[in-house]
């Protein structure tokens, strides 16, 4: 097929899906993009910036650890709470439970703390648009330093963290009012045994209620080659969600620099995985470059390419207000 061709059967398939939007347009349904972007996602998408992604990343790497058998682990969910209430979100708030684990042959008991912040859906507001990724990290143990004292996370995971917090900021000083209720999740937890999105996902099974679909953003800002031609994201997807990541695909190719493979190695580990186990639709977006500062005392900010995690904010920016305006 020579890309003439190709070109005509875009413009067929474009009016049959046009045909369908129109017939069934409701709440869950999604609507398929064009290639052409629209001008108020690309307005949007273009007040994502890498600085501010780099600057929530430094700071939480600045808190020294954010191993959830840490001290201070309250601390670092009240520090992510205070940055989205910085944003104007003033019923941000902490989502805490309790968690007893043995951890290397010691037991703890612990109080643990999600952080949840809302936009509210002004024509569906019971039904739920997530965005998230976890705010606690780990060291190797065969790191040198103790893994409670010490785990700067940069990549794994301030980077999902980060885009979360941005993507908040740039929705809510734009004034952009969703048509579900948006809301962004930090989750505690996650490297002990994805607890967090646990917690979170009892609560809305236990509250039947509805999720539009959840977005997991989970090592985002590791990218050691300079040129965006070279830059891939791996989208995950759930037996449930194959449609949904292909059309985030899709919409990954309209919207930013990235180009995009889906290998779903490892879609079991990390929080998107309890979304699907409840039957809630997830994608899991993970940088494709491997990093090798994984769980160690070097994934620090100065190893990141914030334009790269950028790129990736832009996706899920575009997916969300896509579903929303
Ligand atoms: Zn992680």
């Amino acid at each position: 097929m020579t890309s003439t061709y190709r070109y005509v059967f875009k413009g067929l398939l474009a009016l049959m899906l046009f045909g369908i939007v129109v017939s069934c347009s409701k709440d869950d349904e999604i609507v398929d993009p064009t290639s052409k972007p629209d001008p108020e996602i690309a307005q949007l998408t273009k007040k994502i910036h890498a600085d501010s992604i780099a600057a929530t990343i430094g700071m939480l790497q600045g808190m020294g650890t954010r191993f959830a058998l840490a001290e201070n682990r309250r601390d670092v969910a009240v520090a992510i709470m205070n940055k989205f209430k910085s944003y104007g979100y003033a019923t941000a708030r902490l989502d805490s439970f309790q968690l007893n684990v043995y951890f290397r042959n010691q037991y703890y008991e612990t109080w643990q703390y999600n952080v949840v912040c809302t936009l509210p859906g002004v024509e569906f507001p019971d039904s739920l648009t997530i965005i998230g990724g976890h705010h606690d990290c780990i060291l190797r143990s065969t790191e040198p330093e103790s893994p409670l004292d010490v785990a700067p996370g940069a990549d794994d995971n301030a980077s999902g963290v980060a885009v979360t917090l941005e993507i908040a900021r740039v929705l809510k000083q734009s004034g952009f009012a969703p048509r579900t209720t948006i809301v962004f999740a930090t989750f505690a937890a996650e490297e002990l045994g994805l607890y967090g999105s646990q917690h979170m996902t009892n609560r809305l099974s236990d509250t039947l209620a509805k999720v539009k679909f959840m977005l997991n953003n989970d090592m985002v800002s590791f990218c050691p080659v300079a040129d965006s031609t070279g830059w891939y994201l791996n989208v995950i997807d759930y037996p449930n969600s194959v449609d949904f990541r292909k059309h985030a695909q899709k919409i990954c190719s309209t919207y930013t620099l990235l180009k995009t493979v889906n290998d779903n190695t490892y879609r079991n580990y990390s929080d998107s995985y309890n979304f699907y186990l409840r039957s809630y639709k997830s994608l899991f977006f993970i940088s494709q470059h491997d990093d090798p500062n994984y769980h160690k005392l070097t994934d620090l900010l100065s190893n990141q390419n914030p334009r790269f995690a950028r790129e990736v904010a832009k996706l899920n920016c575009a997916l969300i207000v896509e579903a929303n305006k």
